[in-house]
């Protein structure tokens, strides 16, 4: 298992509005992601699906597996939401 350390960015690092929303509704409590789904055109809610059949699987580029969600392959994203728990938890830790 790697190391790794969180670091607090200043408000100087804060991404640009459009960086901020691009990867939208990641990152969000459930009713938070269908709210926002509500305010998003098609196109914009069929994003990470279309990255998958464009692109294959984010992490791992495969087009054979299932999408699992958020552009990851089923296998890739239980390893993502594995990673992301462990970075919430490190910084709630923090
Ligand atoms: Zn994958």
């Amino acid at each position: 298992m790697s190391e790794f350390k969180i670091v607090k960015a200043s408000q100087d690092a804060a991404p640009k509005p459009s960086d901020a929303t691009l990867l939208e509704p990641w990152f969000r409590s459930r009713a938070e992601t269908v709210a926002t789904k509500k305010l998003q055109t098609y196109a914009e809610r069929q994003k990470f699906a279309d990255f998958f059949e464009l692109n294959g699987c984010v992490r791992c580029a495969t087009k054979n597996k299932t999408h699992g969600g958020q552009g990851f392959c089923v296998s890739c994203h239980a390893w993502f939401s594995n990673q992301l728990q462990r970075a919430m938890r490190a910084r709630k830790d923090a």
